[in-house]
């Protein structure tokens, strides 16, 4: 992917003027068309490059959260009544203020996640995008499926289920908020989004340009806060029907808890540890660059990061060379440096996360190929380096657990057996990626391996209709074209009959 153009300086003059609406006051809430600031207690937000104070946040409370959830039902009558045609030009409308605000966008992302701008520049065009295809889907969204019986005729007919809330990670914020936040409200749902605390700053100026664009008072609310408050308080809301969370397995449970009082429908999008299996009759270039990209970008802090290396032991030795030859050439730095390919991580909690576990990599006896401590890019920052251990066992806790950094672990295989039996050896279930020259044998990992989403030679390559979701540990639904639909919307049955069939009579005799 190529660098954008500008340079380190260029981006942070055009940077500060975006800020000063951040630092001059804290961030608050944006309910039924109006900023709020208020809560309980304030938080600060700091940018992952130095650690350094970017702003103060409000916490949304219960009356915060309250007013929102309260906003998005008293909205939600007239936003499903209103035409697909018109909900398609507004969703439309938002799309294009995205696009014309996308370096902003990006920028800010940068700034708050320490997500390189090279990916986010992409991410924010990548969140227009998913606003448009979900708008062009409008006016079909309410259309069901007919099936003819005998003496009646059933058709199935859609209707949005009401307010819904969004909780969203810190990981690539914008793109993900868009990802869930448009085909709500496409199905006609309004919405409450949480973005995740340590990541605030883009989702309410994705509020703000929905707002410009027409959205009517209500129909997009934004409350900020921490998970345990606000995110907790909006999952035990009454007035809202079903919460669409991406974030980590273990706050999936969390939210199941939560919202069995009100019976919740949920939808998950949660952890993963995904394989790519190398075969030695693979195109191995191709293979290299995928298994490159899909793990060290964005800081292997994604979802869909390729995180295990499974790969065949004749050709283990070269290919790990190569790779490791790669990983070292990887540049570390500044996030809005164009030049960058992995940026700091999120928070220093984050960067201990990732730094025990490769101490705990070295201890378990993986073999480090490269990186393999904290980046010395940035002193004040959260950068580590782009690791490779090789040697590891199955039943590491590096072949096994999530460590959401630029860390691949890489473990050797002898057949196609083996390779599907390690791939599916882990509690998680999202993506999986394999690289073969033979045809049968792409067909039957298709088959074979436990994961939501399979690659076969190819990199995470994305078609919006297509269906994105995992199984096991990896989160429960899908996303995508009409699945979204399914759950954003209710599925109503309608049974009309034909003719003078018996109706059952009771009481006569
Ligand atoms: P997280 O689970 O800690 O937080 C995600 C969101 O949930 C945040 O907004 C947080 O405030 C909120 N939250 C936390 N506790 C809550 C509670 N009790 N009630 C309601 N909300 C609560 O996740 P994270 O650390 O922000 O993100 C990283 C994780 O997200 C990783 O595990 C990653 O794999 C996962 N992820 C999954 C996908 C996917 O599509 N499957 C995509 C991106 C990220």
């Amino acid at each position: 992917m190529a660098a954008p153009a500008g340079t380190l300086a260029d981006n942070l003059a055009d940077l500060q003027p975006l800020l000063t609406a951040y630092t001059n006051a804290p961030l608050g809430h944006f309910i039924n068309g109006q900023s709020v600031a208020a809560g309980d207690g304030l938080f600060t937000n700091h940018t992952p490059i130095d650690n350094s104070p970017i702003g103060q946040v409000w916490e949304g409370g219960a009356t915060q959260v309250d007013a929102a959830a309260r906003a998005a039902e008293a909205a939600f009558p007239a936003w499903r009544a209103l035409s697909g045609a018109r909900r398609r030009e507004l969703l439309h409308a938002v799309a294009n203020l995205i696009v014309a605000h996308s370096r902003q966008i990006s920028l800010l992302e940068s700034y708050d996640t320490g997500q390189p701008l090279r990916f986010m520049s992409q991410a924010a065009i990548r969140g227009a995008e998913n606003f448009r295809f979900f708008a062009d889907l409008c006016g079909s969204a309410r259309d069901g499926m007919s099936l003819p019986a005998e003496q009646h005729m059933n058709f199935t007919l859609r209707q949005p289920i009401g307010p819904v809330a969004v909780i969203t990670p810190w990981n690539t914020p914008f793109m993900l908020s868009t990802w869930k936040i448009a085909p709500a409200l496409a199905a006609g749902c309004t919405v409450v989004h949480k973005p995740a605390e340590w990541s605030p700053l883009t989702a309410m100026y994705l509020t703000k340009l929905a707002s410009e664009a027409g959205l009517p008072p209500g129909v997009l609310n934004l409350v900020n806060g921490t998970g345990e408050v606000s995110g907790k308080l909006l999952t035990e809301h009454e007035a809202i029907k079903a919460v669409a969370f991406v974030g980590e397995s273990s706050t999936g449970s969390r939210i199941l808890r939560q919202g069995s009082e009100t019976l919740k429908r949920v939808h998950f999008e949660l952890g993963g540890k995904n394989p790519v299996l190398v075969f030695d009759d693979a195109d191995l270039d191709r293979a290299l660059e995928a298994v490159l990209f899909m793990i060290y970008s964005l800081n292997g802090e994604r979802c869909t990061s390729s995180s295990r290396l499974l790969v065949q032991h004749g050709i283990r030795e070269s290919f790990l060379k190569r790779l490791a030859e790669r990983v070292a050439r990887i540049k570390v730095g500044h996030p809005l440096d164009p030049n960058t390919e992995v940026g700091p991580l999120i928070h220093p909690r984050h960067l201990a996360k990732v730094c025990e576990y490769l101490q705990i990599g070295r201890e378990e006896g993986a073999t480090v190929l490269a990186g393999g401590q904290r980046s010395a890019a940035l002193p004040q920052g959260n950068a580590v380096e782009p690791t490779l251990f090789a040697d590891a066992r199955p039943e590491m806790r590096i072949a096994q657990e999530e460590i959401f950094g630029p860390v691949l672990t890489a473990l050797g295989f002898a057949d196609e057996a083996e390779a599907i039996a390690l791939a599916n050896g882990v509690r998680y279930g999202l993506a999986a990626y394999a690289w073969t020259g033979d045809v049968g044998r792409a067909m039957r990992l298709a088959r074979d391996l436990d994961a939501g989403m399979v690659w076969i030679n190819s990199e995470n390559n994305r078609h919006l209709p297509a269906p994105f979701g995992g199984m096991k540990a990896s989160g429960i639904g899908r996303d995508g074209g009409d699945f979204s639909f399914d759950f954003y919307m209710e599925t109503k049955n309608v049974c009309v009959a034909l003719d003078q069939h018996r109706v059952p009579t009771i009481g006569k005799t």
